[in-house]
């Protein structure tokens, strides 16, 4: 057996204590955040194992990747999301191989996505990746642009939006980067509440916290922390 195998209970039980920890420091119940375990770099097994823990989901962030592991992989209850950059011209295989995507975040994505999942005869769970560090070198709708791109989202039959993904910028340092995340976080819990009210949605998830900042992303009100290396080690690409 590998090593990672071996290790993953260990590792999930230390991931499940933080997630305790700062949902109690923030007041709330540990229930309500839910742990996404990050696939993306290991192989098949590491989905089964979430899968056996009890885990609803895993995340990946290629969608050639996520679709043969889920092929290969004997976890047939298992969710899959998807939580990396999705092109255009890839939106019809991550439609019909993905149970959600986190990562929309222009209009014509979401006009492809949502005709994906006409064709597929479904409708498809999305969540709006919104830059919200402002970060150059990340994916994501701009915060002001995100009024306009839930609008069309909200407007396109196919498409269910259950609410906002952001991922925060590395600092320099471990404070600057602690400070980024604390602001980054706030803004889309800031943003969710503004257009929860200007859109009438409950816009519920809040994607944010990823191995070194989820008790920031916690403390500013995240519903669902993508956990890769935390739980199974350095990845293997
Ligand atoms: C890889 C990745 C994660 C997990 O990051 P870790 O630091 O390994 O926990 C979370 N979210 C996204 C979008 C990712 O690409």
């Amino acid at each position: 057996m590998p090593p990672a195998a071996i290790a993953f209970p260990v590792r999930l039980a230390a991931v499940r204590a933080r997630l305790a920890a700062a949902a109690r420091a923030a007041g709330r119940d540990p229930a309500t955040v839910e742990l996404l375990a990050v696939t993306k770099g290991h192989p098949p097994a590491a989905a089964e194992a979430a899968a056996r823990a009890g885990l609803r989901a895993v995340g990946e962030n290629r969608v050639q990747e996520g679709v043969a592991k889920r092929a290969a992989c004997a976890a047939p209850a298992l969710a899959w999301e998807l939580i990396g950059h999705l092109q255009s011209n890839k939106a019809a295989l991550a439609a019909a191989h993905f149970n959600r995507i986190q990562s929309v975040d222009g209009e014509k994505l979401l006009r492809q996505l949502d005709r994906a999942a006409a064709e597929l005869g479904k409708v498809l769970p999305v969540l709006l990746q919104v830059n919200a560090g402002a970060d150059p070198a990340k994916f994501g709708a701009d915060l002001a642009d995100a009024p306009r791109l839930l609008e069309l989202a909200l407007a396109l039959p196919h498409l269910r939006v259950e609410g906002l993904m952001t991922m925060a910028p590395l600092g320099a340092t471990p404070a600057e980067t602690a400070a980024h995340a604390a602001r980054t976080f706030g803004n889309l819990r800031d943003l969710r509440d503004g257009l929860a009210v200007q859109f009438q949605v409950p816009l519920s998830e809040l994607s944010m916290g990823m191995s070194g900042d989820l008790e920031a992303a916690i403390a500013a009100g995240s519903t669902l922390v993508r956990v890769g290396t935390a739980l199974f080690g350095d990845r293997e690409v």
